[in-house]
């Protein structure tokens, strides 16, 4: 006999990114039709089965390494799902491997947003086409690399394997991680050759590579022509001859999420490779290139929590229990009320620094180099936190695969560790100040300008200065309340100047007075709980 079950559970939740998101809408209302309609288009996209399906697979069915053939050659090939590709051929058509032209804000606003949608559906395959968005300042500015642009920057996926100048689509990768550390760089031991034609024979190792069976690599290596310094190198995965280059995958690694896109370690046997960027530079050279996609992994961080908080709320207002939903408790009010108000912080912030990319006037400049290290420290940390909380929101339910959750969980700590790691971040942070202590000084007349009226802000902005003045090795220990500090202000004035009273009011009472350490202790009453969330994440008619 079929034994009939109580059942109250959830149904699931596929939220468009695009028309459930007020503040996404918001932050583009200055764009040009064209830009906003086709969001619209890609958030209807989002939204539909069909590509929650694509990143259910493609993580599912992780990649698979084929080291030969079945003649035992090896061909050193990656294997993937086809909902890889499916997603991959999808970021490439929206353009989010496209670097914006110089000095078009609303271009890499528009290209932010998109990153931030397609990073609430799926996290893998953002990793080669940010790579690819990342490396097209460096072809544009090198004599071999320039050939690579077009393909580069192409519209179409093109997944063959086979030699670059027979594709009409390139994806890039970087290599720079050897065993000996990806933190500190001046360890790398690949050595370049130089060969009679221009081209170097290069070998070594790399202990992380992800998209192995990207066209090209950016890679790291000593140079031996130029006193063995560190360079930059365009390395292709076939030769000019249309052989294999000499790349051998020792072995994917099995990671803890992010599990749809491979990550390789490589052994380079006189690889063919070719100089991009000025001799002995390699590191400065590949670090401005980082500057890219430390930009995209604040926004695929703020997307994380904006994905995972649209679960946590779509599951508290269907969810009975005690004898209301749980979205009408007064403390799962509040754990929502604060979990939106952060991402509400991380998107504002995210968003307006895409746009300060393709700014050129010395505030922009400022947040460049000096907020982009900041908030891809903070901005990260915090979905962690994000998610995990979300997850709880979602009781046992959050905990298993059927649902997105696991994957953002699983995901988050991946964008604080790749692309410079937490503490290099905030040590970047000083060193940008350092550096550029002109534009430090513009930044910090903008944050003064913006706190003007909110004592707490001004406290902390205080206190933000009292660190700048310590010693070098004391500064260097009081790194992360530096980094902390300045993404935190620059999230508060972001809200005072553009969120409504009671929500700006509520994040900096919260984030500079009592709370913030843990998601749910906000001082609010039942009207303003409510009122958060049904402002950022309203529902549907
Ligand atoms: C999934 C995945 C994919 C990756 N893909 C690539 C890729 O395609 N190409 C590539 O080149 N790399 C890649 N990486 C490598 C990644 O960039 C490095 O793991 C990262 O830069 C940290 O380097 P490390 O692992 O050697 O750690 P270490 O450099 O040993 O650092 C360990 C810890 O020490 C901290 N630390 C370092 N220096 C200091 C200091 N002075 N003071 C205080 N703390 C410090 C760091 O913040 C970090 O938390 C990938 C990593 C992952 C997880």
């Amino acid at each position: 006999m079929p034994v009939s079950l109580p059942n109250n559970q959830v149904p699931d939740c596929l939220p468009d990114p695009w028309a459930d998101d007020p503040l996404l809408q918001q932050t583009l209302a200055g764009c040009d039709h064209t830009q906003r309609s086709r969001l619209a288009a890609f958030g209807q996209l989002l939204a539909g089965e069909e590509a929650a399906g694509w990143a259910r697979d493609a993580n599912a069915c992780a990649p698979q390494l084929v080291s030969h053939d079945a003649r035992g050659e090896r061909i050193d090939t990656v294997r993937f799902h086809p909902a890889w590709h499916a997603l991959m051929a999808l970021w490439r058509r929206e353009g989010l491997h496209r670097m914006p032209e110089r000095g078009n804000a609303d271009g890499f606003l528009a290209r932010g947003a998109a990153f931030f949608m397609a990073g609430q559906l799926e996290s893998g395959a953002l990793c080669p086409t940010t790579m690819t968005f990342a490396a097209q300042p460096l072809l544009a500015s090198s004599a071999y690399g320039i050939a690579w642009l077009p393909g580069a920057a192409a519209d179409g996926y093109d997944s063959r394997d086979v030699p670059w100048r027979d594709k009409h689509a390139l994806v890039l990768g970087m290599g720079l991680t050897e065993r000996q550390g990806g933190s500190d760089l001046r360890g790398n031991e690949a050595r370049a050759v130089a060969s009679d034609d221009g081209s170097y024979r290069l070998s070594g190792h790399k202990w992380f590579y992800s998209a192995p069976m990207a066209d090209g690599h950016l890679v790291l290596s000593r140079q031996a022509d130029a006193h063995d310094a560190l360079s930059c190198f365009l390395l292709p995965r076939w030769r000019r001859d249309s052989t294999r280059n000499g790349v051998a995958i020792t072995r994917l690694k099995d990671k803890v999420g992010n599990r749809s896109n491979a990550s390789a370690e490589v052994v380079f046997d006189d690889a063919e490779a070719w100089p991009c960027g000025e001799a002995g530079r390699g590191i400065r050279t590949l670090i401005e290139m980082a500057t890219y996609t430390r930009l995209d992994c604040v926004l695929g961080s703020a997307a994380l929590m904006r994905g995972a908080t649209a679960q946590a709320v779509h599951h508290a207002r269907c969810r009975h229990a005690f004898g209301r939903t749980l979205a009408a408790q007064p403390l799962m009010q509040a754990v929502l009320a604060d979990l939106a108000l952060e991402t509400e912080a991380a998107t504002r912030l995210a968003l307006a620094l895409a746009a300060a990319f393709g700014r050129a006037d010395a505030l922009s400049l400022a947040w460049r180099r000096i907020v982009t290290p900041a908030a891809k420290f903070w901005v990260c940390k915090r979905a962690e936190a994000v998610c995990a909380e979300a997850m709880e929101v979602c009781g046992g339910n959050g905990y298993v695969e059927t649902g997105p959750l696991a994957r953002y969980f699983r995901e988050a700590p991946v964008n604080s560790i790749w692309e410079g790691s937490g503490n290099v971040m905030c040590l970047d942070v000083l060193r940008a100040v350092r550096q550029s202590p002109e534009l430090a000084e513009v930044l910090l007349a903008d944050l003064a300008a913006g706190v003007a009226a909110d004592k707490p802000m001004r406290h902390a902005l205080g206190e933000l200065q009292r660190l700048f003045a310590l010693d070098a090795e004391l500064l260097q220990a009081r790194a992360r309340a530096v980094a902390t500090t300045l993404a935190l202000l620059v999230q508060g004035v972001l809200m005072r100047r553009g969120a409504p009273d009671a929500r700006a009011d509520l994040f900096v009472a919260s984030r500079f007075g009592e709370g913030g350490a843990l998601f749910g202790a906000l001082d609010a009453d039942a009207a303003t709980r409510t009122a958060v969330c049904a402002g950022l994440y309203p529902e549907r008619a």
